[in-house]
C-alpha cells in the first residue's frame, strides 16, 4: 500500500481515464493498479475494467490510502449497426441497479461467448481452452485477451495480436457474435447511474469518416459526451484526426492509457496533454 500524500493545489493533476484490472484483463489486481498509477504520477484514476465495476471497491481502498483521485469508471461493450463500440462510463454508480443488473447478465454472455470460442477451437483441434481461461479470469469477466493468452502459451500463435490475427478477430475461426447492448442503451445505463459517457479509442473501429460522423451523432443524440483523443498508442497525427471529430461534435475529450499490464509498452499515466480547444471531460465530473 502505497504511502498517503496530500494533494498539492498547487501541481496540476495527472489524469488517467482507462485502464484495466483483474476484475477482467489487465493482470494487476485493482490494488496493484493504483499502486502502479501512483508511483508512475498519476493523482486521477479512472478504474474501466470490461463490463465490470467488480474491481471498484478495491480500488477505492488503495486510491484513499495514497490520496489518489479514483474515477469510478467501467468499459462497457455495446453494439451499432452489428459493430461491437466500447463505451467509458467516468463517475459512474456501480450500486445503480440497472447498470449492476446489466453487468451481471453480461457475465453471462461473456460466459456463454466464451464457450463457444472454444469449441469452435476445439474443432481447429486447440482442446482446452474453456478450462484454461475460467482459470485465468478467476472471479473477473471472460475476454478474449485470456484466450489470446492461451494460445500463445499453447505455442498456437506467436503474440496477442497473432491470436487475433489467426483465430479470434472478426471474420477469423474462432470469432463468434456476440448480443451486446445496443450503443443507446449502454450510455443511457451510464448516464443514469449519474456517469458521463464516453466514446473508447474512437479510431480503432475502423471506420470511414462519413460512417465515423453517423456514430458520433448517434452517440451524442444518446446522450454521450466525450470521447477518447489521447490513448496509449496514438500517433500526433491521430490525436488531431480525433480532436477534429471532438469539436464537431462537441463532444469533451478524454484522456486515458488503455494498461492492461507491465509487459506491454503502454504504461500507466505516460500520455500527451489534450490538444487546445477541447473541453477536458474532467470539467463534467464532480
Ligand atoms: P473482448 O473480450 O471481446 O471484450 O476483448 C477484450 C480485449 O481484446 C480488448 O481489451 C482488446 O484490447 C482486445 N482486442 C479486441 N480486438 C482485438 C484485435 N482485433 N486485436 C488485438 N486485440 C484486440
Ligand atoms: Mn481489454
Ligand atoms: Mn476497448
Ligand atoms: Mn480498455
Amino acid at each position: 500500500m502505497p504511502e498517503p500524500s496530500s494533494p498539492d493545489p498547487g501541481k496540476p493533476e495527472i489524469y488517467d481515464l482507462h485502464c484495466h484490472s483483474t476484475a477482467s484483463d489487465g493482470s494487476l489486481s485493482p490494488t496493484a493498479v493504483v499502486q502502479r498509477a501512483f508511483e508512475r504520477g498519476v493523482t486521477a484514476l479512472a478504474l474501466t475494467d470490461h463490463d465490470t465495476t467488480a474491481g471498484l471497491a478495491e480500488a477505492r481502498l488503495c486510491a484513499t490510502a495514497a490520496g489518489i483521485k479514483l474515477i469510478p469508471g467501467i468499459e462497457l461493450s455495446a453494439q451499432w449497426q452489428k459493430q461491437c463500440f466500447h463505451i467509458v462510463g467516468l463517475g459512474i454508480d456501480p450500486d445503480y441497479a440497472p447498470l449492476a443488473e446489466a453487468t451481471h447478465l453480461l457475465q453471462g454472455t461473456r460466459m456463454c461467448r466464451a464457450e463457444k470460442i472454444a469449441e469452435k477451437l476445439a474443432q481447429k483441434h486447440i482442446p482446452g481452452a474453456l478450462e484454461a481461461v475460467m482459470k485465468a479470469a478467476g472471479d473477473g469477466m471472460v475476454t478474449r485477451s485470456h484466450f489470446a493468452d492461451f494460445l500463445v502459451a499453447g505455442h498456437h500463435v506467436d503474440s496477442q495480436q497473432d491470436a487475433f490475427d489467426r483465430y479470434l478477430a472478426k471474420g477469423k475461426p474462432a470469432y463468434v457474435a456476440t448480443p451486446w447492448a445496443e450503443l443507446a442503451q449502454a450510455v443511457a445505463w451510464i448516464i443514469e447511474s449519474g456517469g458521463v459517457a464516453v466514446l473508447a479509442h474512437p479510431l480503432r473501429y475502423n471506420l470511414t469518416a462519413n460512417k465515423m460522423k453517423k456514430l458520433l451523432a448517434v452517440f451524442k443524440e444518446a446522450g454521450g459526451q466525450g470521447m477518447e483523443i489521447v490513448t496509449g498508442r496514438i500517433s500526433p497525427d491521430e490525436i488531431r484526426r480525433a480532436a477534429h471529430f471532438a469539436k464537431s461534435f462537441g463532444l469533451s475529450g478524454s484522456m486515458g492509457s488503455d494498461f492492461h499490464s507491465p509487459d506491454q509498452w503502454v504504461e500507466l499515466g505516460r500520455l500527451a496533454a489534450l490538444p487546445t480547444g477541447i473541453q477536458p471531460v474532467w470539467e463534467l465530473l464532480d
